[in-house]
C-alpha cells in the first residue's frame, strides 16, 4: 500500500503530496489524517498523511514511511477538506493551512518539549498475597479500602516496601491523562431573559440554520443571548464555538461561560501554556469539552456535530489573520464550516462592520437586533472637548473639563477608566497646535512619515510630497510625529490627582502570567481609583462602579493611515464609552479631540451608529472602497530593491493585461519599506469579481514560486495595510 503525504517543511516549492510505501507493521496505523515520519531528501520530516492508495500513480522509486507521530488522526476528514478550501481562498501552501488549525504541540519540531502529562493510579492486583511484613500490609489495607490511589495520595508509607510490592506484582500501575486547565463545576447562574432577548433566542433556534447579524448596544446581553442558544444545543447533544477578540478573552469572560456550562467549556487563549493549549486541544477532540471559546484559531476546534457557531465582536480586526499565511479571516471559516455541520453562525456587535451590516441590510444576513441595556439603563451621556479652543486650560493631556470631571468622580468614591488611543500612531505627521494631519489626494488615506527622505507618502497609490515645516492649516511652526505614552500620563494623573490610586493597563504591565487578571480584579476591589489603559481597557470589562471614561486623544485611531480609520475610531468611541454607568448610577464619557466635527467623533457620542453607516458607505461608494469593492493586497519582497520593483511592475503590468474592471495602484513602497534588509513593495487591487483575478494570481505565485530572489504574499480582504 502506498501513502500520499504532506510534509511539514516551509519551503514554497515543496507543497505538493509524495507517495510512500506503507511498510506492513505500519499498516494498521496509517489512516488519512495521522501525521508520520517520512524521509525526504536527508531529512527526516514529518507529514500528514492525505490519501491511502494501492499503488503510486508515479514512476519514482518510493522510500518507506518510518514512523506514525500519533496514535490517531490529528486531521479529522471536515479538517482536511476545510484546508484545501482554506487554501483555495487565500492560496497560502495547503501545509500552512493545516498547520493553522493545529495547537503547537501537534506542528513538526515542536513536539517533543510539549508532553502529555499523567498522574499514576496504584491498585492490588488479583493474585494471591503471601506473608507481608506488617508496613507492607498498611499499604495493602489502604488500597483494599480505597480501590485505587494516586501516586501523590501515598504520602505517609515505606518507599521500599511500596517498591517491593510493586516488583513482586501485586500492585497495578495504571498511567491516566492529567490535564493542566481544570474549571471548577460552579453554581449555575441563569438569569430570566428580557423580551428582546427572547425574541432573539427563538428567532435563531427556530430557524436555524441562518447566518445572522445581531447589532445590540453595549449591555444589551448579547452574551446571555449566546449563553442561552449554546444551552440549547447542549442539551441537543451539540457542541458550540464562541470567537471573541483575544483582548476581551479576559477571565470576567470566561468565568460567566464557566458558571454556566461548567468543565463543558474549552477556553483557548493566550494566557495558556503551549501544554496546556494541547490538552484543551484533547478534551475538545475527544467531545469532553464541547464548548469552546477562543480567539480567532479556535474556529479550527475539532468539535463534531456544531450546533452554533459565535462571532462576537464582529467588527474586531482581530478576526483576519495579517500574518502569517494562510491570511484568512475567521467569519469566512466559520461560514464555511456552518454549512458542513448545517448550523447557524451568529455575529454579534455594538458596532458592525460595514460588511457585515451591508450584508444585513440586503437580507444576505438575517438581521437581529437589542436596541435597548438590559433593565432600561441609558447609555452614558458624552461630553466631545475641543482640543483646539481649550488649548490654554490644557494640562498635560488633561482638558479642564476632563480635569474637573475626574475630581468629582474622586470626592464621590467612584472609579474612572481613561483611554489613551495608541493604535499605530508613530509614523504621521500631526500639528501639535490645531490637529492637522497630511491625507492623500487620490486615496483620503494619513499619509506615513518617511524619515529618510524626508517625505509624506500614501501606503496605497504611492503618491508623495515633501515634508513641510509650517503648518499649511494654522501656520505654526507646531508639526511633530511624536506620540504620548501610558507611562508619560500616568505621571501627569500622580502629579495632578496626588490622593488618587491608578493603575495602569498596557502591553508592559500585562505581558506575565495572571497579570492583566490581576490589574482586573485590584481594579474592581476598589484598590484603584483611576484604571488607565490603551485599547485594552475599551472592551469587555463589566465593573459596576465606573461612571466616568475618558477618551485622552480620540484622533489618533482617525489618522492612521487605514480606509478603516473612521470606522474603526467610531468602533472604540462606542466600546470605551460601553463600560461607563453599567450598573444603577448614570454614566458620562468625555472625550478630548482636535476634530470635535468629524462625524465619527460626533455620531459616536450620539450613539448613533445607524447614521454613521449610512454616512460611512457614501463616502466608500465614493472612493470604491469595501464593501462597494473587495481589496486584495500583492507584497512583493527581497533583498533586491531594484530586482523586486522591476518584477512589481511586470507583475502590475501582467495584471492590467489580465483584468477587467480591476483598480489596480501602486508599486508603491510598503509602510514598512525596508524590514531586516528585506525591502518590501506593494500593489492594491479592487476588485467586485474575483474569478479571474484567482486565476492570474495563482499563475504569478506559481511562476515566482521556485524563485529564491523574490517572495509574493497575497492578502485578500487586508485588515492592515503594510
Ligand atoms: P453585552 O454582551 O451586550 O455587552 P451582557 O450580556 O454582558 O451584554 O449584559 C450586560 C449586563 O447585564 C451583564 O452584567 C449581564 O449579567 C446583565 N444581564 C444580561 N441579561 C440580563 C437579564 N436578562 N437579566 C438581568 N441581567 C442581565
Ligand atoms: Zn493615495
Amino acid at each position: 500500500m502506498v501513502a500520499g503525504v504532506l510534509v511539514e517543511i516551509s519551503n514554497k516549492s515543496v507543497d505538493k503530496i509524495f507517495d510512500y510505501l506503507i511498510p506492513c507493521e505500519l499498516l494498521p496505523k496509517i489512516k488519512v489524517g495521522v501525521r508520520v515520519v517520512v524521509p525526504f531528501g536527508r531529512m527526516k520530516l514529518e507529514g500528514f498523511v492525505l490519501e491511502i492508495k494501492n499503488e503510486s500513480s508515479t514512476n519514482i522509486e518510493m522510500r518507506e514511511i518510518e514512523d506514525v507521530v500519533d496514535s490517531d488522526v490529528v486531521l479529522n476528514s471536515e479538517l482536511l477538506e476545510l484546508g484545501k478550501k482554506l487554501r483555495d481562498m487565500t492560496l497560502a501552501s495547503l501545509i500552512s493551512c493545516y498547520q493553522v488549525m493545529l495547537p503547537k504541540a501537534l506542528k513538526a519540531k515542536n513536539n517533543s518539549h510539549i508532553n502529555i502529562k499523567y498522574d499514576y493510579y496504584y491498585s492490588l492486583n488479583d493474585v494471591n498475597i503471601d506473608k507481608l511484613t506488617s508496613k507492607q500490609k498498611e499499604i495493602v489495607d489502604l488500597l483494599k479500602l480505597k480501590g485505587s490511589v494516586l501516586k501523590k495520595e501515598l504520602t505517609d508509607i515505606s518507599v521500599s516496601s511500596f517498591k517491593t510490592l510493586l516488583t513482586k506484582g501485586y500492585l497495578k500501575e495504571e498511567a491516566r491523562e492529567h490535564y493542566r486547565v481544570l474549571y471548577k463545576d460552579l453554581e449555575i447562574s441563569k438569569k430570566k431573559l428580557t423580551p428582546d432577548q427572547d425574541k432573539v433566542v427563538s428567532e435563531v433556534i427556530n430557524n436555524s440554520p441562518n447566518n445572522y447579524l445581531l447589532y445590540g448596544v453595549t449591555g444589551s446581553g448579547k452574551t446571555e443571548v449566546y449563553m442561552e442558544i449554546i444551552d440549547y444545543y447542549l442539551k441537543l447533544g451539540k457542541s458550540s464555538i464562541v470567537l471573541v477578540p483575544e483582548i476581551s478573552l479576559t477571565p470576567q469572560m470566561v468565568m460567566r461561560f464557566q458558571q454556566r456550562f461548567g468543565d463543558k467549556i474549552a477556553a483557548i487563549h493566550s494566557g495558556l501554556s503551549d501544554g496546556e493549549k494541547y490538552d484543551e486541544w484533547r478534551r475538545i477532540y475527544r467531545g469532553e469539552a464541547s464548548i469552546v471559546i477562543g480567539a480567532r484559531s479556535a474556529i479550527f476546534a475539532p468539535l463534531n456535530n456544531i450546533g452554533v457557531i459565535i462571532i462576537d465582536e464582529e467588527h474586531s480586526d482581530s478576526y483576519k489573520q495579517s500574518d502569517p499565511a494562510p491570511r484568512y479571516h475567521a467569519r469566512d471559516v466559520a461560514l464555511l464550516r456552518a454549512k458542513r455541520h448545517n448550523c447557524s453562525v451568529v455575529m454579534g456587535s455594538a458596532t458592525p462592520s460595514l460588511e457585515v451590516m451591508a450584508r444585513a441590510q440586503k437580507g444576505v444576513y438575517k438581521y437581529l437586533t437589542l436596541p435597548k441595556r438590559v433593565n432600561g439603563k441609558s447609555l452614558p451621556k458624552v461630553v466631545v472637548v475641543d482640543l483646539n479652543n481649550s488649548m490654554k486650560k490644557v494640562r498635560g493631556h488633561l482638558s479642564l473639563e476632563l480635569r474637573e470631571k475626574i475630581n468629582e468622580r474622586l470626592e464621590n468614591g467612584e472609579q474612572i477608566i481613561l483611554l489613551l488611543n495608541r493604535r499605530g500612531y508613530a509614523s504621521f505627521v500631526t500639528c501639535k497646535k490645531c490637529g492637522y494631519t497630511f491625507k492623500c489626494p487620490n486615496c483620503d488615506i494619513t499619509l506615513t512619515y518617511h524619515k529618510s527622505s524626508s517625505t509624506l507618502r500614501c501606503h496605497y497609490c504611492g503618491y508623495g510630497e515633501k515634508v513641510y515645516s509650517k503648518c499649511p492649516e494654522c501656520g505654526e511652526n507646531s508639526l511633530n510625529n511624536l506620540g504620548v505614552g501610558t507611562q508619560k500620563v500616568e505621571e501627569e494623573l500622580m502629579q495632578q490627582f496626588p490622593k488618587a490610586k491608578v493603575i495602569r493597563m498596557d502591553y508592559d504591565t500585562t505581558s506575565g502570567k495572571g497579570k492583566h487578571e490581576k490589574i482586573i480584579d485590584d481594579f474592581r476591589e476598589g484598590k484603584y481609583n483611576i484604571l488607565l489603559g490603551t485599547q485594552m481597557v475599551a472592551k469587555g470589562l463589566d465593573f459596576p462602579n465606573v461612571t466616568l471614561v475618558g477618551v485622552i486623544n480620540a484622533d489618533t485611531s482617525l489618522n492612521i493611515p487605514d480606509f478603516r480609520s473612521s470606522e474603526n475610531t467610531f468602533s472604540l468611541l462606542s466600546q470605551v464609552a460601553g463600560r461607563s454607568g453599567r450598573s444603577e448610577k448614570a454614566g458620562e464619557v468625555v472625550i478630548q479631540t482636535f476634530n470635535p466635527d468629524h462625524y465619527a467623533i460626533v455620531l459616536s457620542s450620539h450613539h448613533d451608529y445607524l447614521h454613521f453607516y449610512e454616512k460611512e458607505m457614501t463616502i466608500r461608494k465614493q472612493l470604491k472602497y469595501p464593501p462597494y469593492f473587495y481589496l486584495c493586497n500583492i507584497r512583493i519582497s527581497g533583498k533586491d530593491s531594484n530586482y523586486i520593483f522591476n518584477e512589481a511592475i511586470k507583475i502590475k503590468n501582467s495584471l492590467e493585461r489580465n483584468l477587467r474592471n480591476t483598480i489596480i495602484l501602486g508599486p508603491s513602497t510598503s509602510s514598512i519599506f525596508k524590514m531586516n534588509n528585506v525591502f518590501r513593495y506593494h500593489i492594491l487591487l479592487k476588485y467586485k469579481s474575483s474569478e479571474e483575478l484567482y486565476l492570474i494570481l495563482n499563475k504569478i505565485v506559481e511562476h515566482y514560486k521556485t524563485n529564491v530572489k523574490i517572495k509574493i504574499d497575497i492578502d485578500f480582504n487586508p485588515s492592515q495595510m503594510f
